[in-house]
């Protein structure tokens, strides 16, 4: 890697002078130059102040190069290096006119694989990823594993180093990464997001940070964009991230409090049979009132309070407004058969939700089979781990109901609906959005529908805006359905309001037929 030009300090050059072999020859000479010139006190200074100045130049020269640090599993360099090899780069590129620019690889679902396959295969994925990395870029390149599952690659300068020719690298890294690994005892799939940022657009270092390491961390923000985008994507960092970022890193700083502050709250939405028309549950959709951004929906904050590890706390909070709003309906004389809560896989690897679940029921008097679980078709397909296998398998052992929610978009098998113990699928808005004039799309609706009819399962359609939608749907045997052409989520102080017309509309037919019949 090129060398970087340093502004060198007049210590460091009398320092580097004074290591020099030639410059020790003269040494001796020097105090009897100055009992030459200044007399005997000189001579005395010079011969006892001499050696200590030399030491001290010594000591204050260039530090002899460190042997820089190594992961110990892969045996890449760590963070560091890869910032210092950007810092020279981009120390020599007004000069050279070479830029350097910087790569950042992450293995996607690294914990599920870390899970699923154990420690000693995980590392030695790990270290076959990093042999690919190595064996892609060039020599000059500098390789570093970050936290986890993450790679990041300092490019050494070139001419080019423009957006066009860092993704073709970036993306020639990405599939050497894609190929299939072979394990002890599997063989897998894996597929990488990548991240990358180039010189010119780097955001530049600040008092915390050489421009080095901002660069690596633009780099690892584009990372992030892409793990949000993936699984495989690849994306730049570019400005409008930045300032995306920028506008996380407020929200996220508001999360914890509006959890608290109860700003963050339950709205509701009713689902219908479609034999009856009654109204057969509610599911619990979180919002989130923020005082200056108005209300949100959860696709704005929901993976940022993932990732800031408080799902825990939403749950909590959403199950909690749940079980009070079945007693006020109650109270008020409507009884609703269940209510539907959104868990999320990483709330369902908790092995104490269960009890947590059985308490609060117990607290508001409400019997098991009034809370309907409702987990995503991804989470229960293929194989997920133990503890969520357990934590779904002890809720439907307890008597919960548990709705296998978007049903249609993962590939669940029928063996993981049955170990499941899966009560209701949810079939995905997908299927429904439009239905009423595709063929092809009913035929589908169709055939889930009398599959579920087959394993004697429940079925609701979500996402039901449309009239035509529903009356089709009900044609077609679906029990139940939910969607905007019955309501929107609503806040609870609105839910009576709306039980109570829709049981009057429901009974405005039957008195008709009665006044007919009279
Ligand atoms: P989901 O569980 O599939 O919820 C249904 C989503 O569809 C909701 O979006 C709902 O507002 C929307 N929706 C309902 N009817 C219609 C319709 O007729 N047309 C259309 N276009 N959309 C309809 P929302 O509230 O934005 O929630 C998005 C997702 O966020 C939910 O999808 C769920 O996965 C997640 N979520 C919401 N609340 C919670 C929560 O409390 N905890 C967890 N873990 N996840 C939650
Ligand atoms: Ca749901
Ligand atoms: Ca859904």
């Amino acid at each position: 890697m090129t060398q970087t030009a340093r502004p060198i300090s007049s210590l460091s050059l009398l320092a580097a002078i004074a290591r020099r072999p030639e410059t020790l020859l003269f040494l001796p000479l020097l105090p009897l130059a100055a009992f030459w010139a200044w007399g005997e006190t000189a001579l005395i200074a010079a011969a006892f102040g001499l050696p200590g100045a030399i030491a001290l130049l010594f000591a204050i020269g260039p530090a002899r190069p460190r042997t820089p640090e190594r992961d110990g599993t892969t045996g890449l360099l760590l963070r560091d290096s890869v910032a210092a090899a950007l810092d020279e780069g981009l120390a020599v590129r007004a000069a050279s006119g070479l830029s350097p620019a910087c790569i950042v690889l992450a293995i996607d679902e690294a914990d599920m694989l870390a899970r699923r396959h154990g420690h000693a295969d995980f590392a030695q994925l790990l270290r076959e990823t990093a042999a690919r990395i190595a064996a892609t870029v060039r020599q000059a390149d500098q390789v570093a594993r970050l936290d986890g599952a993450c790679f990041a690659i300092a490019l050494a300068p070139v001419q080019r180093a423009d957006l066009e020719s860092v993704l073709q690298i970036a993306s020639r890294l990405q599939s050497a990464v894609e190929d299939n690994v072979i394990l002890e005892a599997a063989e897998v799939q894996i597929s990488a997001s990548v991240g990358f940022c180039t010189a010119d657009r780097a955001p530049g270092g600040d008092a915390e940070r050489s421009a080095g390491m901002a660069l690596l961390t633009a780099a690892e923000a584009a990372m992030e964009d892409a793990t949000h985008n993936g699984p495989g994507a690849i994306r730049a960092y570019t400005r409008e991230l930045a300032d995306k970022r920028a506008d996380l890193s407020c929200l996220r700083a508001d999360l914890a409090p509006a959890l608290d502050n109860g700003d963050m709250r339950a709205f509701f939405q009713p689902q219908i049979s479609t034999e009856t028309g009654a109204i057969t549950g509610f599911e619990v959709l979180v919002r989130w009132q923020h005082p200056v951004r108005g209300l949100l929906t959860p696709d704005a904050f929901l993976p940022l309070l993932q990732m800031a590890g408080l799902a825990e706390r939403l749950g909590e909070r959403m199950l909690y407004q749940a079980m009070g709003a079945m007693r006020r309906w109650e109270e008020a004389g409507h009884r609703i058969d269940s209510i539907g809560v959104n868990f999320s896989a990483e709330e369902l690897r908790n092995p104490r939700l269960p009890d947590r679940i059985a308490w609060e029921l117990d607290r508001f008097g409400l019997a098991p089979d009034r809370l309907s679980i409702e987990v995503l078709e991804s989470v229960v397909a293929g194989d997920a781990d133990d503890v969520v296998v357990k934590t779904i398998s002890r809720l439907a052992e307890m008597g919960c109901r548990i709705d296998l929610d978007d049903f249609g978009t993962g590939h669940a098998s029928i063996a993981s609906i049955r170990r499941f113990a899966v009560s209701r699928i949810k079939i995905d808005r997908s299927f429904v959005s439009g239905m009423a004039d595709d063929r092809e799309q009913q035929r589908i609706v169709a055939a889930i529908l009398s599959m579920a009819e087959r394993l004697g399962l429940e079925t609701i359609a979500e996402g039901v805006e449309t009239g035509a939608e529903h009356a089709l749907l009900a044609q077609l045997g679906c029990g139940h359905v939910q969607g905007y052409a019955l309501a929107h989520p609503m806040p609870e102080t609105e839910t009576l309001a709306w039980i109570e017309r829709h049981k009057a509309r429901a009974q405005a037919p039957l008195l008709l037929e009665r006044r007919a019949g009279e």
